[in-house]
């Protein structure tokens, strides 16, 4: 086995958040791009988001509505997360105080 040659790693490509600077791959064409400030997007839910939080004082009504909905089911999807988190804590914390009970009482 010959080690002269070492795999190559791929690193990820790092998201610049401050320069406008995007590398598209001459594969793709994006299918959504922000018509503000040209940035592609991958999908109409990332480029609605976009234009509602960076173009806010810009965009359309339409846009601005858009982008709201979202964020409302986005906000509803965290609070059952944390409905979910919360239950599964006080259930876990019941179960170890009946098992602690048991073994006690045993
Ligand atoms: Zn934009």
């Amino acid at each position: 086995m010959s080690t002269d040659r070492l795999p190559v790693q791929s690193v990820p490509p790092v998201e610049q958040l401050t320069d406008i600077e995007y590398d598209v791959p001459e594969s793709e064409t994006p299918s959504h791009v922000c018509p503000y400030c040209d940035r592609p997007f991958r999908s109409d839910r990332y480029a609605t988001v976009h234009i509602g939080t960076v173009h806010s004082e810009a965009c359309s009504e339409t846009e601005q509505a858009a982008y709201e909905e979202i964020r409302d089911d986005e906000e509803f999807e965290l609070f059952t997360f944390h409905v979910k988190a919360a239950v599964t804590v006080f259930l876990s914390y019941f179960m170890f105080t009946f098992l602690y009970a048991l073994v006690w009482a045993g």
